[in-house]
């Protein structure tokens, strides 16, 4: 049986590896990336670009790694097509690469404006490891930097600059306030606050209009849709990413918010599955079909779609998508679930300079901020994807006295999970 992947980050690698643990030693791997180099980290690359790590620890696994699983490693090779009737796909220097199975787990690409300017020398996306290392090589020469977008992404790029020595790092944001798909009002001005101690600067309710090149054809300015231009010799866009569908959609699958897959993570094409951020899921609280676009959610999907591809038949249970943990600066932020629902607790503790929210559906918790102290995170997160009744235990959740909640046992399919993770 000979199994293809395209794509070996988050959810590629994930499915290799259980595919060979699974599979045997007898299953023929073949892995493809268009990415030139060994996988790493996207996680990282913002601590790359502060110095805080090196190229060699963002990397996924050790050198060898390809050669010890016993996979055919081809990178650099971008896949240009799938015929799924011939149960080929074709790479762009013309090779076909036969498949029994074949995995896509192409991920996402960044969304960039379609304003004039934007492929100026100086604007970039955060995504890639190329991307960070020529940010890295305009470094010296970069004393005004603009990013644009309030979200997780933007925030610890922007940070990253302002720690690898950025004199002046402005984020502009098209909302009111930062961080509005993770965060409420009070955590977002917490991360602000620290942010502004930190060095950045925030414009809100702004968009980008143009990225305005100097003499020299590189980056100069960003005009601004009200009108204002302001200065920048290095430009970060993050305002989110869309999942890389096309070889399915050209091949005739189906494709909705990402690529539409079953729960055995097959997609609509015979024989051909699909994992991470280019698939659609549906979120197990708010039943919104969505693209996940986290790392733990990638690799999980990834081992599930390798054990199906081996005929295993294992379920993938519908995902919480809005799961999120970020530092900036000395503020830990921790958000996962409904940010709303029909109860909502919160509370403010001066002492560790903590903020709670806890919302509530009935009995359940069905999402929660932390932000400042973070510790017993796992408990109000387990609380929220098993929903066991949490209500009685709201005094001590809101007070962040979270180890003395007793959890029990977790839901068989919390088992099933673990057996292939
Ligand atoms: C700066 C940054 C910080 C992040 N921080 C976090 C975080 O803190 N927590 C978190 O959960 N998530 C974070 N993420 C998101 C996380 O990195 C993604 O969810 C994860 O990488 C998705 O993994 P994936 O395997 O689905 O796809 P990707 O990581 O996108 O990898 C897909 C691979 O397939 C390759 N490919 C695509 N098309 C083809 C083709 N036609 N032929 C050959 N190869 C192809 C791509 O080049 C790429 O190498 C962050 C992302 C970024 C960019």
């Amino acid at each position: 049986m000979h199994f293809v992947v395209i794509g070996t980050s988050a959810a590629g690698i994930a499915a290799l590896e259980t595919l060979r643990r699974l599979g045997g030693t007898r299953a023929r791997l073949t892995a493809v990336t268009d990415e030139p180099s060994e996988p790493y980290s996207r996680c990282l690359l913002p601590d790359l670009l502060a110095g805080k790590k090196s190229e060699y620890s963002i990397r996924l696994r050790p050198a060898g790694f390809f050669p010890k699983l016993g996979v055919e490693f081809l990178a650099g090779f971008k896949v240009v097509a799938l015929h799924p009737e011939e149960k080929k796909v074709f790479l762009e220097d013309g090779r076909q690469l036969s498949f029994d199975r074949l995995l896509v787990a192409t991920g996402a690409s960044p969304v960039m404006p379609e304003v004039p300017g934007v492929d100026t020398r100086g604007v970039f996306a955060l995504r890639t490891l190329q991307d960070a290392r020529e940010m890295a090589s305009l470094f010296p020469r970069v004393s005004r930097a603009m990013i644009l977008g309030g979200g997780l992404v933007g925030l610890k790029a922007a940070l990253a600059l302002k720690v690898a020595g950025v004199p002046h790092v402005t984020v502009a944001v098209a909302s009111p306030r930062l961080l509005t798909r993770q965060l409420d009002e009070e955590a977002a001005a917490m991360v602000e606050r620290e942010l502004t101690a930190a060095g950045l600067e925030f414009i809100y309710n702004a968009q980008p209009r143009a990225f305005v090149p100097g003499p020299h054809g590189t980056l100069a300015g960003v005009e601004l849709a009200d009108g204002r231009e302001l200065p920048a010799d290095l430009a970060v866009v993050a305002k989110g990413v869309r999942p890389n569908v096309q070889l399915v959609r050209e091949a005739g699958g189906l494709v909705g918010a990402g690529i539409e897959v079953d729960r055995y993570l097959r997609t609509s094409l015979p024989d051909v599955f699909a994992a991470g951020d280019c698939v659609q899921v549906t979120d197990r609280l708010t039943g919104r079909k969505t693209n996940s676009a986290l790392w733990t959610l990638a690799a999980e999907q990834g081992r599930y779609a390798a054990a199906n591809m081996l005929g295993l038949a294992r379920s993938y249970p519908p995902p919480l998508t809005r799961l999120n943990s970020a530092r900036f600066g000395n503020l830990d932020v921790v958000a996962v679930g409904k940010m709303e629902g029909e109860e909502v607790l919160r509370a403010f503790e001066g002492t560790t300079g903590t903020y709670r929210r806890l919302v509530f559906e009935g009995d359940r918790l069905v999402g929660f901020i932390l932000a400042g102290k973070v510790k017993g995170a796992g408990v109000y997160t387990a609380l929220v994807k098993t929903g066991r009744p949490a209500w009685k235990w709201r005094h001590l959740l809101l007070e962040g006295r979270a180890g003395r909640v007793v959890l029990g046992c977790l839901p068989p399919q919390r088992r099933v999970e673990s057996k292939i993770s």
